[in-house]
């Protein structure tokens, strides 16, 4: 069976290299260089800025960045003296392939997941993506809720080369005890699967490996659960049936967590980031911080336009945080963000959750690595995205002001550079080098 498949693939290829040039008038060109001149270059893992700084980037890759980096000869040059360059922003979660609205779903998830198709949600989530890259977000977690697998969908079109959008690690449909996070009636639930695909049903052992391993198949980058969105929420014992399973691909787990209960088993499991800071306390932060578990708070601002948090919600979520960050927990920055703000774009609208960070008093050069440091960290890709210098992806963004003094500076991103090639450029979206008709970066990419 194995070789008869394997001599299909090759059939394929053999059928497809017909009519084509030879393999060498195919050979690309050398990789294009580009020297950024950064009048301050922000390091947020030593929370300082250096000045006059010379960053050259060959291809996706940054070769070498210095104060005295000479320029080659023919190199493009990007003259950002007046700006702060720095690395791009991390969502820890989000939802892209999902936006609830006032019309006419009033905000309710339900109708947007019954009214809107997953082909729409993924040309939906395209569209969240590059608005998510031009507010300075080269990196998403995307955490489910995103229809029949339109976040696969959407992170294959972006690493194959269709077009533009940030690095996403996404995790396919949540996988959950019987229901989800839904109460379907038992008709909806029995006769039309009302739940699938929002949510994958795993209520024993041999369904939670064969669910995990669907999403594995199917496009996930990390498992995402539902830890206790039911009354039988899952055991410690199941939680690491999940771990294991998940490894097994090099994927971590994140939980969502709504209770303290649910908390405590996926603390004990061991679990990659508890999800949601509701049901988190004091003891749990200690617990959470002992064990290097991930805190994606998902902390939501006051203000919003049409999602009111009322002040005694935005009180405990501000001391929530404070109390996570005076227990050292591994704090990334996220938004759960799902819906729609008139007036502002995906990402703006994320850029707003900056608020309950310093209202909790952290100091700017701690929101500063939240949102790029610990981004990298717990999407598990800081061995090869983050740091501005040599080797890694040169995914980089540069704004007016300095986010040390005014972290509020970070909502001003001027200069988005991603994979080498400039997205945004004095304040405008500059995507054409994006976009392309076929999978430039190889179609195997899945
Ligand atoms: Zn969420």
């Amino acid at each position: 069976m194995l070789k008869l498949s394997a001599g299909a693939v090759a059939c394929t290829c053999l059928m497809l290299s017909i009519g084509r040039p030879p393999i060498a008038a195919q050979q690309p060109a050398p990789a294009a260089v580009t020297a950024i001149r950064a009048g301050r270059l922000l390091d947020p893992d030593a929370g300082r800025i250096l000045t006059g700084q010379i960053i050259l980037v060959e291809g996706n890759r940054i070769r070498d960045v210095g104060p005295n980096v000479a320029i080659p000869p023919g190199a493009q040059v990007i003259d950002l003296s007046a700006m702060t360059v720095m690395p791009g922003l991390v969502d820890a979660h989000n939802h892209l392939a999902l936006t609830y609205k006032p019309e006419p779903e009033s905000n309710v998830y339900y109708y947007t997941y019954v009214q809107e198709s997953t082909a729409l949600r993924a040309i939906e989530a395209a569209s969240n993506g590059m608005q998510m890259l031009a507010a300075g977000f080269t990196v998403v977690r995307d955490l489910g809720n995103n229809g029949n697998y339109a976040d696969s969908a959407l992170r294959q079109a972006i690493d194959q080369g269709w077009l533009p959008g940030p690095t996403i690690i996404n995790s396919g449909i949540i996988i959950g005890g019987m229901g989800g996070q839904f109460f379907p009636p038992p008709e909806m639930a029995k006769d039309h699967s009302i739940v699938y695909p929002e949510y994958l049903e795993a209520d024993t052992p041999d369904e939670i490996v064969k669910a995990v391993r669907q999403n594995i198949l199917f496009g996930a980058k990390v498992i995402k659960i539902c830890v206790d969105c039911k009354p039988y929420g899952y055991t410690a014992d199941e939680i690491r049936l999940f771990i294991r399973e998940a490894a097994k691909a090099g994927m971590k787990v994140a939980g969502h967590v709504q209770t303290a209960a649910g908390a405590k088993n996926a603390i004990d499991a061991g679990i990659w980031s508890i999800e949601h800071s509701g049901a988190l306390n004091d003891d749990l932060h200690k617990q959470m911080a002992a064990k290097g578990i991930w805190r994606a708070g998902t902390e939501t601002p006051t203000g919003l336009q049409g999602h009111p948090v009322s002040a005694e919600a935005y009180a405990r979520t501000v001391a929530g945080l404070k109390n996570a960050y005076e227990n050292k927990v591994m704090a990334a920055f996220s938004t759960d963000a799902d819906y729609f703000v008139a007036g502002k774009t995906r990402g703006e609208l994320c850029l707003e959750f900056l608020k309950p960070w310093k209202d909790a008093g952290i100091p700017n050069a701690d929101i500063i690595r939240a949102i790029t440091i610990n981004g990298y960290r717990i999407a598990d890709i800081d061995r090869t995205r983050g740091p501005i210098k040599a080797g890694y992806f040169a995914d980089l963004i540069a704004l007016p002001g300095n986010p040390l003094d005014d972290v509020n500076a970070l909502k001003t991103v001027q200069f988005v550079m991603k994979d080498g090639l400039v997205f945004k450029r004095d304040g405008v979206m500059t995507p054409a080098a994006f976009f392309h008709a076929g999978p430039v970066n190889g179609w195997r990419i899945r």
